[in-house]
């Protein structure tokens, strides 16, 4: 990926500028905040666990009958069977609910604890809505829990090549210059849109970076870069996808702001972007 220096906006890019007490508070805000949002998706989780187990139990009891007839043994192993998996998946969902809560990598690692979470996000999503929860909210809950357990997976290591993609809706809709796939270099660094302060940021952080106009171009990006891990920014939907997506690939999600409405001139707040880059540990 060409990488350029640009003019307008960028100094706003440099961490220098935010006093550290501020830097601080703003932190402990977005932990609280985070903490919050991870809670959503592992209380779900955890009530769709308990709804299945108490449907297995009253259809055990259903059928329970019927079986001994095939045999007196088999209720009882029928119950033992299932009393396994609903411990298995226990014990699973609170490694998961534990490490992403903390932030540390436990036990099983974060492979694992990643593929759960691909795994238990449709029927989460699916629970969500049948109850009829928000499912952005219940999106961004996924992202947040996803988030903390890369963090926990990246914990002390450095990734070789980070790509840092974005959504084509960040570039200004005033802008004439084609930047998409690995056009980055026409951005001629204006301060128009948050571009160019992302394309400084790569520069200064050693980063790949492209802007994609969806799942297509992404996934081309992807397959040219061939990251270790990713920063992504986008929206809850784009998001949500791209991670299970490019699974086992970590990616970090960053939501996007949308003040316009969605698709058009939307920002990111360039705070987010440098917390992902440092859990990749990327040269600052
Ligand atoms: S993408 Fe276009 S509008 Fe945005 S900073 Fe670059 S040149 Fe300016």
């Amino acid at each position: 990926m060409t990488r350029r220096r640009t003019q307008g906006g960028a100094s706003s890019a440099r961490p220098g500028r935010e006093s550290r007490a501020a830097g601080r508070i703003r932190a402990v805000g977005r932990e609280m905040m985070g903490l919050r949002e991870k809670r959503l998706f592992i209380m779900i989780a955890a009530g769709g666990l308990l709804l299945l187990t108490a449907l297995a139990a009253v259809a055990w009891y259903l059928i329970a009958p019927r079986l001994t007839e095939f045999h007196p043994d088999l209720p009882g192993i029928v119950a033992v069977v299932a009393g396994v998996a609903f411990v298995a998946i226990a014990l699973g969902l609170t490694t998961i609910a534990v490490s992403a809560l903390t932030g540390r990598r436990i036990v099983f690692g974060s492979s694992i604890t990643s593929a759960v979470v691909w795994i238990l996000f449709p029927p989460v999503l699916m629970l969500a809505t049948i109850i009829g929860l928000d499912r952005d909210a219940v999106k961004r809950s996924f992202i947040a829990v996803n988030n903390a357990l890369v963090r926990a997976g990246n914990a002390g290591e450095r990734p070789g090549r980070v790509l840092l993609l974005l959504p084509h809706c960040l570039q200004s809709t005033e802008c004439p210059n084609k930047i998409t796939g690995g056009l980055i270099e026409n951005c001629t660094g204006c301060g128009k849109c948050v571009i160019a302060e992302l394309v400084t940021l790569a520069q200064e952080t050693g980063l790949s970076l492209a802007v994609a106009t969806g799942g297509t171009l992404a996934r081309r990006v992807i397959g040219e870069v061939r990251p270790d891990a990713i920063i992504a920014v986008a929206c809850e939907t784009d998001l949500t996808t791209g991670i299970q997506d490019s699974y086992p690939l970590p990616v970090y999600g960053v939501l996007n702001e949308r003040p316009n409405g969605p698709c058009r001139d939307t920002r990111v707040d360039l705070a987010r972007v440098r917390e992902a880059i440092g859990v990749f540990g990327a040269r600052r």
